[in-house]
């Protein structure tokens, strides 16, 4: 079958970067349109990234000659998804306008992540929410991933959701300094310093994963039936997003079920082994010092979610540390792994 072409919006930004990164070679999907704002719009993409491209790896060369153009469904010729890494205060109405004229659209941005029929998609804690889709009255569909903080925090939820009974969740992050973009948090107020207050962050981590758990009923998406509380935190990490999660269940588990169900745990992705699924879904190490964002974040290529310290709450049940990429598995790689998704189960001509 001849590759599905894809575009990037905000291909310039931290998340559109690993977008171009990401997507280089990929089996399923070929980037043929990139768009960003005035500023980079008209010129190659190599020209503009010559010096804002900030990851370790080359630009790829398949992207350098592409003219990036400002958002417009109208230039999209033959594109049949897009993946939003746009900044929030344009992502809402140019992904609503890109699904308007028939495209797919995956976007990254906190928008449309509470429309009760657009899914919060993770692929491997939620696939069935697709079924919401046909409440969208547009020609193409949105889809959103999660905030990048609580993406893998949901992931070594669900399962023992599942097993055992969520009560509630008191979360305390320490999110990297690439999870405010680029050029982000100036250097003065983060190196050698701990910023305790993130605009917007603790709402939507109290809130999405609870929809992004929930069920689907009579046609959209009713959030799961627990309380969460967090803090939200930036500290001088450069990528990474680490959380301390403390839970009580509904019925309490012993560690070592608590173990075998991340060990056990398998998605979709999983079982149909799509490219970017990481397997396993959840690693959890024993050391008591890990997981670290420096020795622990490209585990399963940035896709895993990686688990340690699982102990008793003196307060709630049990808690431990969780550890994702931000711009991998909270963003770019969580948003190819859903569009794998779409791919396998028939969404494209
Ligand atoms: P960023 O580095 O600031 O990039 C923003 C992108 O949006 C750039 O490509 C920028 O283009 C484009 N843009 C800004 N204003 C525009 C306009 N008026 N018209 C067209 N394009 C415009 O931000 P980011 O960190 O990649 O985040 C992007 C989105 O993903 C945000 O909603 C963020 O909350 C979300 N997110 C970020 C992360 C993360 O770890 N960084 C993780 C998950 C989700 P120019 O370069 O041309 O200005």
């Amino acid at each position: 079958m001849e590759k599905i072409k894809v575009g990037v919006l905000g291909a310039t930004g931290s998340v559109g970067q690993r977008f171009i990164q990401l997507l280089e070679n990929h089996p399923y999907f070929t980037v043929t349109h990139l768009a960003a704002s005035e500023k980079s719009a008209g010129q190659t993409y190599g020209e503009v990234m010559k010096s804002r491209w900030k990851i370790s790896s080359d630009i790829p060369s398949y992207a350098k000659d592409i003219i990036i153009s400002l958002p417009d469904p109208n230039v999209t010729k033959g594109v049949q998804l897009v993946f939003s890494g746009l900044d929030a205060s344009i992502a809402g109405e140019v992904e609503t306008a890109y699904a308007e004229a028939g495209v797919i659209v995956l976007s990254n941005s906190k928008n449309h992540r509470m429309d009760p029929n657009v899914p919060i998609l993770s692929a491997e804690v939620n696939a069935h929410h697709l079924d919401v889709l046909s409440a969208q009255k547009t020609k193409g569909k949105i889809i959103t991933n999660s905030n990048c903080t609580i993406m893998g925090v949901t992931i070594s939820l669900k399962p023992l959701m599942d097993a055992f009974g969520l009560k509630s969740v008191m979360l305390f992050s320490m999110q990297a300094i690439s999870g405010a973009g680029y050029p982000g948090v100036p250097t003065m107020d983060i190196l050698g310093n701990v910023v305790p207050y993130i605009g917007g962050e603790e709402d939507k981590a109290e809130v999405e994963p609870q929809k992004c758990l929930g069920t689907v009923e009579g046609g959209i998406i009713k959030s799961a039936d627990f309380k969460i509380s967090a803090h939200c935190n930036r500290v001088p990490v450069f990528d990474g997003h680490t959380v301390c999660v403390s839970v009580a269940f509904e019925k309490k588990p012993k560690k070592e079920e608590i173990l075998k169900v991340w060990a056990d745990f398998q998605g979709e992705p999983q079982k149909l082994g799509l490219p970017f699924a990481p397997n396993p879904a959840i690693l959890y190490r024993e050391e008591n010092d890990r997981p670290q964002p420096r020795l622990d974040l490209d585990t399963g290529r940035g896709m895993t979610t990686v688990v340690g310290r699982l102990r008793e709450d003196s307060i709630l049940d049990w808690k431990w540390v969780v550890l994702s990429h931000n711009t991998i598995r909270g963003a770019a790689g969580a948003a190819i792994l859903n569009a794998e998704l779409l791919y396998k189960k028939g969404y494209f001509k």
